[in-house]
């Protein structure tokens, strides 16, 4: 079929929301600040750059949240190309950066402080940068520390946050008072979608205020469900050491007499009631890779024990075939079982996210009562819960280079002066995302994609959609905004 009428970015940048072509577009710093002077880029003059085939991605470079183009179908949603712009808003030795962590932990933190203090030095000659420490409340509550290249050389070689992270205590004025009192002109901010809605509100009142400051967020999530961008950073190491949990439970149960094996990951919860998000996606990624799991359970997925095509017949099953067998359980699934046994405590942390109910330890008693109660037959229960290992570690090559290539990202755009924004790859281009995006929804597991038949074909396991069960999970998928 013939290609949908292209014409030439500019114009249709122009025109972008009249027809097919589509721009979400991330705020300027020249957008309340008109007068704002430009200065060229001093990449202009790097030895790396200047060697550089196009050395500066152009303002109409955008990037197609569509990579697959069907006929008829409109172009869709589409993303400034984050890179290097040939003007700069910020005289480099004017910069005063800060960079704050915040939420919880995630292979690749380190290296993300690391690869922005290194950035924004070597690429711009920026010198002054401050560490804001343990999060929002840092801010005020704290004195800054100096980040150097010389601070921060080996810090990508270890897990946790060189600026240490909390939850809780975002107050926006006191936080953009201390902005404009440090003379901040540039903030980084790592961290999950708490964090990030956290970034939006302090962009709202640099905005109000008229500051000229670049507000930039680095999303954070082990789960892998941030919207819109391929991967986050972190989810390849998880993935990786949730392996290793696996096949530790794998060698155990091989070793003995009708060994079970529950590894339970991280994941977050699937709250039907209130529609709430849920990831499954370490779950389901570590299991693909391992190929030692018998059954995935996810949040996304409902499943259930008794009867026909449910967990228990299963199980029997594959116990009966091979002599063991391995279950991985992703935090969040199951979580309307426990909360029907387990007395409501409905706690929350310091941010207000609700606390999950521990499914591995109720999960691994169930199975019990039900092989050695029902089934008259004894087993070797090991269980396994790796979740603080795998927060802990460092990152690992992939990611490291992905955190890398983030850094850069996010430095580039705010010394372009873009603001209110996140950065992550789009398709494999690292595009500049309005913050709103990727705090609107959250991406989850899509039970009618391929991945998740992939998986179902390579373990073999029961798909749990039973005839009453299937309206919750279409509810359940029309929640979702992007699929893998
Ligand atoms: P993760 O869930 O991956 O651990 P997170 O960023 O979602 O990371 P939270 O503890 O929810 O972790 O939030 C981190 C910080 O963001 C906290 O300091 C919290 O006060 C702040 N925050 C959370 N939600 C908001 C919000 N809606 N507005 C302003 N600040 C927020
Ligand atoms: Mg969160």
């Amino acid at each position: 079929f013939s290609r949908p009428n292209h014409r030439p970015i500019a114009a249709a940048l122009q025109q972008s929301q009249n027809d097919d072509f589509v721009l979400e577009d991330v705020p300027h710093l020249t957008n309340f600040l008109p007068n704002l002077p430009s200065y060229p880029n001093p990449l202009h003059s790097s030895q790396a750059y200047s060697i550089v085939k196009n050395t500066f991605v152009s303002q109409e470079d955008v990037v197609a949240q569509n990579i697959v183009i069907r006929k008829d179908n409109p172009r869709g949603v589409h993303f400034r190309r984050a890179g290097p712009r040939e003007k700069v808003y910020f005289k480099p030795e004017e910069v005063r950066a800060c960079i704050v962590t915040c939420g919880g932990l995630c292979p690749g933190i380190n290296t993300v402080i690391r690869e922005i203090v290194c950035g924004l030095n070597n690429m711009y000659g920026v010198e002054d940068i401050l560490g804001i420490e343990e999060g929002y409340r840092g801010f005020y509550s704290k004195n800054t520390v100096r980040l150097t290249p010389k601070v921060v050389n080996d810090i990508h070689k270890r897990g946790g946050t060189l600026l240490r992270t909390s939850r809780g205590g975002h107050d926006t004025q006191k936080i953009v008072d201390n902005i404009a009192d440090r003379g901040i002109n540039q903030v980084y901010i790592i961290g999950g979608d708490g964090t990030q809605r956290g970034a939006a509100r302090i962009y709202e009142e640099v905005e109000k205020r008229g500051l000229h400051v670049a507000v930039a967020g680095i999303p954070k999530t082990i789960d892998n469900d941030i919207a819109v961008i391929d991967k986050s950073f972190g989810f390849d190491t998880a993935v990786e050491e949730a392996q290793r949990a696996i096949n530790a439970a794998h060698v155990e149960v091989e070793s003995v007499e009708n060994g079970v094996g529950i590894v339970k990951l991280m994941g977050r919860y699937s709250d039907r009631l209130y529609k709430l998000p849920s990831a499954g996606f370490i779950a389901m990624f570590a299991t693909l890779a391992s190929r030692d799991v018998d059954c995935c359970l996810i949040p996304e997925s409902p499943f259930y024990l008794e009867g026909r095509g449910g967990l228990y017949e299963f199980l029997d099953q594959r116990l009966k075939e091979n002599g063991h067998l391995v279950i991985v359980i992703a935090e969040g699934a199951g979580q309307e079982y426990v909360a029907a046994e387990v007395p409501a405590v409905n706690q929350k942390d310091a941010s207000g996210n609700k606390l999950l109910l521990d499914v591995g330890p109720w999960l691994s008693d169930k199975i019990k009562d039900h092989f050695t109660k029902a089934q008259k037959m004894p087993i070797n229960m090991k269980y396994i819960d790796p979740t603080y290992m795998i927060r802990a570690i460092p990152s690992n090559a992939a990611d490291n280079i992905y955190c890398t290539l983030l850094a850069h990202s996010v430095v580039h755009g705010a010394m372009a002066g873009y603001t209110g924004f996140t950065v992550g790859p789009v398709n494999s281009r690292h595009a500049y995302i309005p913050i709103s995006r990727v705090t609107e929804k959250q991406k989850t597991v899509e039970l009618t994609g391929r991945m998740w038949a992939r998986l179902l074909a390579s373990t073999n396991q029961p798909s749990f959609i039973s005839s009453d069960l299937e309206g919750v999970v279409q509810g359940i998928d029309s929640l979702n905004i992007t699929s893998i």
